[in-house]
């Protein structure tokens, strides 16, 4: 539902399109996101859904305020690996809750953060978000690496604040490349890994899955992603935006997600601003591979990623 909604979803609902996707599917597997707004104001409902489903892996992102450790003991008994929807140094400027400001609840509970099994945090970066490097420390501190994912809306960036974000983006590129002996930050592999898969497999990773692997149960009707949920006018548009002709002749094709394809669609093509941040990570990317190719630990953390994404 929308965030401002004061609805919930029906599970016998949910429950009906999932028997039906599973009956649709029988031999895939099923990964069952539960997201909102906040999941864990009806947690009730998650626990129902649970109850119903079986084989199925669970993720929750959640702001994390709502989380007691009978909650907590509850999701990892049953297999729901939880992502904390937290921005670190950039919460109180990214999340405000009205005149509310929450990271220093986040201070308060970093022991009981830390305490948790196999959690990630997850943390969104907009204009004014450019000491990514430090953000990373910050984060990592709750005992996580965390994932950061740049904002993909269209009128968001501008050619200024791209270059101060990919000013950013270099710093912690070369952070990595001195500190290879630290975990390979998450926002440097996740566009690292389509760059390996293709060069070790021939396989492209692609666009995010919408419509095919991936679908959204909002507003208690299925939806290939929550963005369409109120304009199904643009659902027939996705096939055609998943191969723009702009990409095909673009230096990093291969390795390239192409951003959301809703806001690519809303926007009438890629977002060039957008662009040059992909491509700009790409180069970051090249000046790595060649600076540690014969690094053991960075040889191994390829290897690793070879092993665990083909
Ligand atoms: S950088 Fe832009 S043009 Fe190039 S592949 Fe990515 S989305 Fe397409």
């Amino acid at each position: 539902v929308n965030k401002q909604s004061k609805e919930s979803i029906d599970v016998d609902s949910f429950l009906n399109e999932y028997h039906n996707q599973r009956n649709l599917h029988p031999t895939e597997s099923f990964k069952i996101d539960f997201y909102g707004g906040e999941p864990l104001i009806y947690f009730d409902k998650i626990k129902q859904i649970i109850e119903s489903t079986n084989d199925v892996k669970y993720f929750m992102p959640t702001n994390g305020l709502l989380l007691t450790a009978d909650i907590l003991s509850y999701l990892q008994t049953h297999n729901v690996d939880v992502s904390l929807s937290y921005d670190g140094l950039w919460q109180d400027d990214n999340r405000p809750q009205g005149k509310r400001y929450t990271n220093d609840l986040y201070v308060k509970r970093k022991d009981f953060f830390r305490s948790m099994d196999n959690f990630t945090i997850h943390c969104m970066i907009n204009p004014g978000n450019y000491n990514i490097l430090d953000n990373h420390k910050y984060l990592t501190d709750y005992g996580t690496n965390p994932d950061m994912t740049i904002i993909e809306d269209r009128n968001v960036w501008t050619s200024k604040s791209v270059e101060l974000l990919n000013t950013g983006i270099t710093e912690l590129f070369d952070w990595y490349i001195s500190n290879p002996t630290e975990p390979l930050p998450n926002f440097i592999r996740c566009y690292l890994m389509p760059v390996i898969v293709y060069k070790s497999k021939r396989v492209v990773v692609g666009d995010c899955g919408v419509g095919v692997n991936h679908l959204s149960f909002s507003d208690n009707k299925l939806v290939p992603c929550n963005r369409f949920k109120d304009e199904p006018e643009l659902i027939p548009k996705i096939e055609e935006y998943k191969h723009l002709s702009t990409c095909d002749t673009c230096e990093i094709n291969k390795y390239c997600r192409k951003g959301c394809i809703y806001e690519n669609i809303k926007h009438g093509g890629v977002i060039a601003e957008l662009c040059d941040v992909y491509k700009h990570v790409h180069l970051c990317i090249n000046d790595m591979i060649d600076k540690l190719n014969t690094n053991k630990h960075f040889i191994g953390v390829i290897e690793e990623m070879v092993r665990n994404e083909l």
